[in-house]
């Protein structure tokens, strides 16, 4: 270990390693059945990976343009057409960039100014927060409760100052699997329209929407997508986490400014999977068909869990799912991980982690982004599990 006499003033001193970093070391350690991390557990298409092989075959292994390749945005701008009505200039409204979290930070950081205030909704992703604070800015975190997980707007109304730049949403959710409904986006376009607030809208589960619900995301309402950032992911759409692409979507007056922040972050995404993804989209059945796939796993694990010592919260879409253990045991939740870790050999996150001030309901989250096999064997052993 080097020695260095410099002291270095954290801009984050309350942070640290992220939560399914360290659960996914100990799942390691203690070779757990593993549904703590939002990462597939099972194959890639092979077809996907032949198009990858073909593109790097013929040479494609060079710089992208800046903000993508013309004709991977241009198959995103027709999916948003026909899915949601809305038309994206392919060439000044669609960036692809190097994961869904790049696009994240590459737009907070370049719509965000310092001492601005940006409200996001709690339990939330982690980077929402600590992005804001890079920033100079101020997160203001409003609270989600119990059972149903909602936005009251009126809560949000209250909360918005002359300071507040925008709103972070993220439909479905990530942790506890709830969607936004056309009724919110009504209530959401009312209680912004005569400011200049931004909407950051994360929507990269948007194709994992279930019971025959719609997604709902801000494309689909003409006055949100005239003021919102929408971020996509491939990594999630198509199993492939490992691979770091996704994309954003912004009228064209804010691509502008985040297009400026991501040339100098990434400069460009992986150009092989850039030529891979434009002719696997083609078939649209391949991320439409994600609906009743991830529905039927999500019902495999409420079977598998069901009159067992856990209280469930089924969700409407992304890959997650909620269980209490409060009627059972009142040790923290981040404790119960790592008993069920040692004692159950299954790896769930602390839905604690998903507050800034670690707010602790007795909830863990489940993933169930994994095999048949894994979700039968982890809901099972769970079950057996006594407090
Ligand atoms: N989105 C994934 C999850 O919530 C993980 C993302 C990450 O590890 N940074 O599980």
């Amino acid at each position: 270990m080097i020695q260095t006499p410099l002291s270095c003033s954290s801009k984050l001193s309350d942070v640290g390693t992220t939560i399914f970093t360290r659960i996914g070391e100990l799942a390691a350690q203690y070779q757990a059945i593993n549904l703590s991390q939002g990462a597939p557990g099972f194959p890639v298409d092979p077809a996907l990976i032949q198009r990858v092989t073909q593109a790097m075959t013929a040479g494609q292994n060079q710089y992208a343009p800046m903000a993508g390749l013309p004709v991977l945005k241009e198959k995103i701008a027709e999916k948003m057409q026909a899915l949601y009505g809305r038309t994206y200039h392919p060439d000044e409204e669609i960036t692809i960039t190097a994961s869904a979290s790049q696009a994240i930070y590459a737009s907070i950081s370049a719509l965000v100014h310092s001492q601005d205030e940006v409200i996001y909704f709690e339990p939330a992703f982690d980077s929402y927060a600590p992005v804001v604070r890079l920033q100079g800015a101020k997160p203001v975190a409003i609270q989600l409760s119990l059972p149903e997980f909602k936005i009251n707007w009126d809560e949000v109304k209250a909360a918005m100052t002359p300071r507040t730049r925008m709103i972070i949403l993220n439909t479905p959710h990530n942790p506890t699997g709830t969607i936004l409904s056309s009724d919110d986006l009504h209530q959401l376009a009312a209680i912004i329209r005569d400011t200049g607030i931004i909407v950051l809208s994360d929507e990269v589960y948007e194709h994992m929407v279930f019971d025959g619900e719609l997604h709902q995301g801000m494309a689909r309402h003409p006055e949100l997508a005239a003021r919102s950032v929408i971020i996509a992911s491939f990594g999630k759409t198509f199993h492939v986490t490992g691979w770091r692409v996704g994309y954003c979507l912004a009228p064209q007056t804010l691509m502008k400014e985040i297009v400026k922040v991501h040339q100098f972050m990434m400069f460009s995404a992986d150009t092989p999977m850039q030529y891979a993804f434009a002719v696997y989209m083609d078939d649209p059945q391949r991320y439409l068909s994600l609906a009743g796939f991830y529905q039927k796993k999500r019902d495999l694990l409420i079977q598998e869990l069901s009159d067992g010592p856990f209280q469930l919260y089924p969700s409407q879409g992304a890959f997650f799912m909620l269980a209490g253990f409060g009627h059972q045991s009142d040790i923290p939740d981040t404790d119960m991980v790592q008993r069920l870790i040692r004692e159950a050999g299954v790896a769930t996150i602390p839905l604690s982690a998903f507050y800034a001030g670690g707010t602790d309901q007795r909830l863990l989250r489940l993933s169930f982004t994994k095999d048949d096999e894994t979700i039968i064997a982890g809901a099972r052993a769970l079950k057996a599990f006594r407090f």
